[in-house]
């Protein structure tokens, strides 16, 4: 945030609020690099902090009220104490801020009695880009300063946003989100260990540019559909006697497949090959090789629509699409799958242009333009202004 956008926040509190705030943080949204499906099976995952973010600015509110919002959002909501139960209707969103407070208090952190906060965004919300986890860290980095405490380490801070995340509006993410915003390192991608979760970066260069094209398709039965994905991967663990998929290698898991249904090896295929592109992935970055990175992305796609079964007819098309063009790397759908977004690495040159031309060409086939996003590797979640 340049000095302009830090001083047109403070504004906007003092115009809502009154008063000053005492505080400004900033936390990043993600991209799913690569590794899919690979956190519930002891995998690795490579995650992108991204150059969007959630703002926060704060500070306390002497008649101990809870007193917040967000310029998303049509008025401030101010609460005498904690309700205890979730805000339910327009105001659904302050349980995210409402659950960090909480979870400082399950944690054993300091928390203020009252406090107000003024959210503020250019990460659009929905998007597979985690906006919620960006504005759990931005809070908790915000409530803790205004607390008196100065910052947070990175594993404790996602662990909060994702204990606030899990318990207190009862989403069961894994780790990724908050772990790479909070982990996020400007020229880095953040690998993740899920078994840990054990947290480190890789190099990423600042030629390298991500792109999304959301298609902004979601498959009516995706929860079903997760739900059958994840059992079927802990049963293929189980037959196969092991704790996890990702304790296999590709080469282990070769002649074991016939103990399979047809299906379910496939599923095991996907899961055990992500978890060796991942590490590959890490080494072809160290190496700066972004030819061998981009392969590695588009057989990961490929490995999603044939074995895992988890792409659409939309995500292949632009997969297609975007691997035939000269200034990209590679392409793969990113996140869940059964709808959602492609992510495609390119090289600088890649422009607003030949991102159009690709959007055009796919629209063509499929009506509705996707959502186009450009982005770069960002900080991770910080405090950026003091009062
Ligand atoms: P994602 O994390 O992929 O963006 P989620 O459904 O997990 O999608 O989180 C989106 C929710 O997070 C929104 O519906 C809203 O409740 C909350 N949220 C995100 N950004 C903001 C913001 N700037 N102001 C208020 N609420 C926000
Ligand atoms: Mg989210």
């Amino acid at each position: 945030m340049n000095p302009t956008e830090t001083a047109s926040l403070i504004q906007e509190f003092k115009q809502t609020y009154g008063h000053a705030p005492v505080v400004i943080a900033r936390a990043p949204g993600r991209v799913e690099f690569i590794g899919n499906h690979t956190d519930y099976n002891g995998g690795a995952v490579l995650g992108a902090a991204i150059d969007r973010y959630v703002w926060v600015a704060a500070s306390p509110n002497p008649q101990g009220r809870l007193r917040l919002f967000s310029a998303n959002g049509p008025a401030v909501l101010e609460l005498p104490a904690d309700p205890g139960t979730k805000v339910t209707g327009s105001d659904a969103w302050a349980n995210y801020p409402l659950g960090v407070w909480r979870s400082l208090k399950d944690f054993g952190l300091p928390r203020p009695e009252g406090f107000d906060l003024f959210v503020s965004s250019n990460l659009p919300a929905g998007a597979g880009l985690s906006s919620s986890a960006a504005l759990e860290l931005a809070v908790a980095l915000a409530l803790l300063a205004v607390a008196g405490q100065d910052g947070l380490a990175p594993d404790q801070l996602a662990k909060l946003g994702r204990h606030a995340e899990n318990h207190y509006v009862g989403v069961p993410c894994g780790i990724l989100d908050q772990g790479t915003s909070a982990h996020g390192k400007l020229g880095h991608l953040v690998h993740i260990d899920c078994r840990g979760p054990v947290f480190s970066v890789v190099p990423f260069p600042s030629s390298a540019h991500l792109w999304i094209f959301n298609t902004r398709e979601k498959h009516a039965l995706i929860d079903g559909m997760y739900a059958t994905r994840n059992r079927e991967c802990l049963d293929a663990a189980k037959t196969l006697g092991v704790a996890l998929l990702a304790d296999l290698t590709p080469a282990q898991l070769a002649p074991l497949e016939s103990k399979l249904a047809p299906e379910v090896a496939q599923r095991a295929k996907h899961i055990v090959g992500e978890h060796a592109r991942v590490h590959e992935t890490a080494s072809a970055l160290e190496k700066g090789d972004l030819s061998a990175v981009g392969k590695l992305l588009t057989a990961s796609h490929r490995s999603s629509q044939h074995l895992f079964e988890n792409s659409t007819r939309a995500l292949d098309d632009l997969v297609d699409l975007l691997e035939k063009h000269p200034k990209v790397y590679g392409a793969r759908l990113t996140g869940g799958g059964f709808g959602g977004a492609v992510m495609a690495l390119t090289q600088d040159d890649f422009s607003e242009k030949d991102a159009a031309e690709i959007s055009q060409n796919y629209s063509a086939h499929h009506g509705g333009a996707p959502e186009v996003i450009h982005l770069q590797s960002a900080d991770g979640a910080q405090i950026i202004w003091r009062g």
